[in-house]
């Protein structure tokens, strides 16, 4: 689904993919689950793109709903692999960067399922760090947003006013709404981070989990 102009949400059961498209090649942010490198490459051949175009993998942490179809996804593309380097860790041991506590509903669900779902270790080839730019969409900004994870990562296209939120930001009924406590790893940074993407003016918000939210400007939480 276009999103907006070379902007792609790539809908998975219940997370997001984003496939973004350039002159000089695709980027992907996020892998899904394991075997969701299929997906992806199917939605890139219906737009016309073999493997090799796909030049970057972003991967904004390392839980298995995002990385899950990483390793398979960099052998069948050929694609550099960025993440934070705490992250970065975690994707190549192909775990979680933190333990997920099992506290309510979510969290106890997720704690099992997480230690069920097996990742294949992948490589990153280059660490992100706050303030950096990539060469997509014009300038993709990376922004520390830890706090769901110790090194988790957002992507932010000033050009078009796009941010990509993994699961820093999740939404659904049309709000924004920070990491859930059950899955967070330090719920104060979770809010610094929503604090921080706040102010980056973004327009329109593609979160990890439920639909993209447009007219983001006034929805961001007071937290
Ligand atoms: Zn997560």
């Amino acid at each position: 689904m276009e999103i907006i102009s070379n902007v792609h949400l790539i809908p998975a059961n219940f997370v997001n993919m984003y496939l973004i498209v350039d002159p000089d090649g695709l980027t992907v942010i996020d892998t899904g689950m394991p075997g969701s490198e299929k997906r992806i490459l199917k939605y890139m051949s219906d737009l016309g793109h073999s493997p090799a175009d796909l030049r970057r993998i972003i991967i904004t942490h390392s839980d298995a709903d995002h990385m899950g179809g990483l390793a398979a996804l960099k052998a069948a593309t050929g694609a550099r692999v960025y993440a934070n380097k705490i992250e970065a860790e975690a994707i190549a041991a192909g775990r979680a960067s933190r333990e997920i506590k099992r506290r309510g509903l979510v969290g106890v669900v997720l704690g099992l399922v997480s230690g069920l779902i097996k990742t294949a270790p992948a490589t990153v080839d280059e660490f992100l760090t706050g303030g950096q730019v990539l060469p997509v969409l014009g300038g993709l900004r990376v922004v520390e947003t830890s706090g769901h994870t110790p090194g988790h990562i957002s992507l932010f296209a000033p050009s078009v006013g796009v941010l990509f939120s993994g699961d820093s930001i999740v939404t659904g009924n049309g709000k924004l709404m920070p990491s859930r406590p059950g899955t967070t790893w330090d719920m104060d940074k979770a809010l610094e981070a929503v604090r921080v993407q706040a102010a980056l003016g973004a327009q329109i918000v593609c979160s990890g989990h439920g639909p993209v939210v447009k007219d983001a400007a006034g929805k961001f939480p007071q937290v």
